[in-house]
């Protein structure tokens, strides 16, 4: 299934991202199994002036980031040999504020969920919720919009709100 149906889709979502401020000198780390996946996330990210570091595996991936040094990676749950849980968990153990995305074609366990910062579905609509979570993981001071305290790498993944508010995981059941 291609991640962007349309051409133009291309062009409009890049025309969004442009708007935005440049994201100076930010690292981004992609580890993925599938190089269409990684050559799609590289188009994006790199179109949002990211600069993109790529890994076809956890080994790879983990081996980067220590020799590269990254600000936020983009992890696939299920590759051969290592889970994407098993790569967060060595990649925290370099950096532990490091932010992780991490994407899967199903649903995540439970237990991958709670190691990560937030979990993207890979779906057609991806490349919007990717970029997203990237800006808003990559940069730094989000305060919670219900209790107004730093919103930092939480035990339960945040929720971001309608126009750009975000709140803590456990804040936002208390608001529902
Ligand atoms: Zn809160």
């Amino acid at each position: 299934m291609p991640l962007l149906s349309k051409e133009c889709e291309v062009h409009s979502l890049m025309s969004d991202v442009n708007n935005l401020a440049k994201p100076l000198g930010r690292k981004v780390l992609c580890i993925d199994d599938d190089l269409d996946v990684l050559k799609f996330e590289k188009v994006i990210l790199e179109g949002a002036g990211y600069e993109v570091l790529l890994a076809s595996s956890g080994d790879e991936g983990v081996n980067l980031a220590k020799v590269r040094g990254v600000d936020l990676v983009l992890l696939d749950y299920e590759m051969p040999r290592m889970f994407g849980t098993d790569v967060a968990q060595r990649l925290r153990a370099i950096q532990p504020t490091l932010p992780i995305i991490m994407v899967s074609g199903g649903d995540l366990p439970e237990e991958a969920a709670r190691i990560v910062d937030c979990f993207v579905p890979k779906t057609n609509k991806m490349a919007t919720t990717l970029l997203r979570e990237v800006k808003r993981l990559i940069h730094p001071g989000r305060i919670c919009a219900f209790c107004s305290l730093p919103i930092q790498n939480e035990q339960v993944p945040s929720v971001l709100l309608e126009a750009g508010k975000e709140v803590h995981g456990e804040c936002y059941f208390k608001m529902i």
